[in-house]
């Protein structure tokens, strides 16, 4: 393969347009120029550590400047940023951190006590280096190699035990460009990351940040009121979400709209219930559906606003350098007909860290098996349907849990639902939905709401009230974990 050598990014941007402003964060701005200095005077600090080229690193932290300049001098270094999930619990994080065999560990103070000391791994704090560390001079990465791996990524465990994405610098770059050929890039855009940086949806932000020399508003954590702010006074104008961030921003919004330099909400992570969809239709508010994971980078599939009154529900066509396709049984779907979504292209990862039968397993000449079910239209859309593992077969009929939760959710009463096949006799499988509720509500009229909307097939069998459902570290509901409730007979009268 034809390796290209690319000049390493945040250098090669301060050099371009040093004063552009790079990053707010606290309130304060700081340029290309600033940002390089502190990254530089950050890998100097690595060097006297001992941190080497190539070495895992891990970095345990929260959305803060602090953790972009890390993210940064690791790559100055040569070193590869594993990039750690700080909601996993303790037993989840060593787990991921002996996986990888991570020679050091970057964490913030607040953090520390999540890792247990392990011999071979040097625990770093924010207030040990600020504190202790000199900088001695040494000499940075000056090209980044397309084929190395700059991250290595967990998948957030959704289907099964967390694997390690490696994440080429080609990679990255591929994702950043295929996203403006899709997005569009305008001069005056600034992109809000409130999303995690240790998940790829928020760290596709800090490279396309250097890569674009766009500016980035960076907050800590997620606060409906505080993103809306942004995109108002600090005149953002992309800004990345998954679907209960969007509701809690709409609900915050009230009656008020978005201003005109706004243009894209740019949501992903997960599906997109129709009902949302519609409401930001009805306030013009300009979503992009996308669809994307982890051993994408990103982005691969994107539905411009364009087409969301159109092509409502669908994730759209893949990015200009990406392929898609559906298939079953090794041959390709015609339109309409489902089957798993495979893709292609140069943001797709090579593979698993130390999970060479899973990498076999899913990448198979290039095309990466996503274990998503899906279909294309007539025009070349793709439509999500749910994940393989959770797909319910009744009485012959295929029936996707994520459309009845869409449905489950709609109800004014629902703020969460999950749903999952049980076996029954005469079907073979029927659904069965958890639900939270937040006001009283029977099970025969959600039931009979159910009914108004969807196939006889599809409606549940029953319908359980519980107080939570199980979700990951990353939010997401865990199927597995209500069927193995539903397994331990809890529910099964
Ligand atoms: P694991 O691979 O460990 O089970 P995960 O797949 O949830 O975890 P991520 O890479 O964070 O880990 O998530 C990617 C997945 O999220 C996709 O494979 C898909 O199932 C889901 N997803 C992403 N975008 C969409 C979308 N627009 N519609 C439906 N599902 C989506
Ligand atoms: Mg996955």
């Amino acid at each position: 393969m034809n390796v290209q050598q690319i000049p390493n990014w945040l250098k090669q941007r301060a050099y371009l347009t040093p004063d552009r402003p790079a990053i707010k964060s606290n309130g304060v701005w700081v340029t290309f120029q600033e940002l390089h200095q502190r990254v530089l005077h950050r890998a100097n600090q690595l060097a006297t550590l001992g941190v080497k080229k190539e070495d895992r690193v891990g970095l345990l932290m929260k959305n803060s400047f602090d953790m972009v300049i890390m993210v940064h001098a690791l790559m100055y270094s040569g070193a590869v940023n594993v990039l750690l999930n700080n909601r996993l619990t303790s037993s989840e994080l060593m787990w991921q951190i002996r996986d990888v065999s991570a020679s050091y560990i970057f964490c913030d103070d607040s953090l520390e006590g999540e890792i247990h000391k392990l011999e071979a791994i040097d625990v770093v704090t924010h207030s040990e280096l600020l504190s202790t560390i000199a900088a001695d001079t040494c000499t940075i990465v000056q090209e980044f190699a397309s084929d190395s791996v700059a991250t290595i990524m967990y998948t957030s465990g959704t289907t099964g035990h967390p694997k390690g994405v490696l994440q080429t610098y080609g990679n990255h770059l591929w994702s950043a460009m295929g996203s403006a050929l899709n997005l569009g890039l305008h001069s005056d855009d600034r992109w809000l990351a409130t999303v995690p940086l240790f998940h790829i949806s928020g760290f596709s932000i800090l490279m396309k940040n250097v890569i674009y020399g766009m500016g980035i508003v960076l907050h800590e954590k997620f606060e409906a009121k505080q993103a809306n702010r942004a995109i108002t006074e600090d005149k953002v104008t992309i800004v990345s979400v998954v679907t209960t961030m969007l509701n809690q921003m709409l609900s915050e919004l009230g009656s008020s709209s978005y201003p005109e330099h706004f243009r894209c909400m740019l949501l992903g992570g997960g599906p997109a219930p129709k009902t949302i969809l519609e409401q930001c239709r009805d306030k013009k508010i300009p979503v992009f559906q996308t669809y994307g994971m982890t051993e994408t980078s990103s982005q691969i599939v994107t539905l411009s606003a364009d087409y969301s009154l159109e092509k409502l529900g669908s994730a759209g066509k893949p990015l200009f350098p990406c392929q898609l396709s559906i298939k079953k049984d090794q041959k390709l779907s015609a339109a309409f007909e489902e089957g798993e979504i495979v893709v292609k292209g140069p943001n797709v990862t090579i593979g698993y860290w130390n999970r060479n039968d899973a990498t076999l397993e899913s990448i198979k000449d290039s095309w990466l098996y996503t274990g998503d079910l899906g279909y294309l239209d007539d025009e070349g859309f793709l439509y999500v349907l749910d994940r393989r593992s959770d797909l319910i077969i009744s009485g012959g009929e295929n029936v996707y849990p994520a459309e009845i939760e869409g449905i489950l959710m709609s109800h004014p009463a629902v703020t969460e639902a999950g749903v999952v096949g049980i076996t029954d006799d005469r079907w073979g499988q029927v659904p069965f939905a958890f639900v939270v509720a937040n006001k009283s509500i029977s099970e025969g009229e959600l039931l009979d709401f159910c009914k108004g909307k969807l196939a006889t097939y599809k409606v549940p069998k029953a319908i359980k009230f519980e107080k939570v459902l199980p979700r990951n570290a990353s939010n997401k509901l865990l199927r597995r974990k209500l069927k193995e409730l539903i397994e331990e007979g809890h529910h099964n009268d």
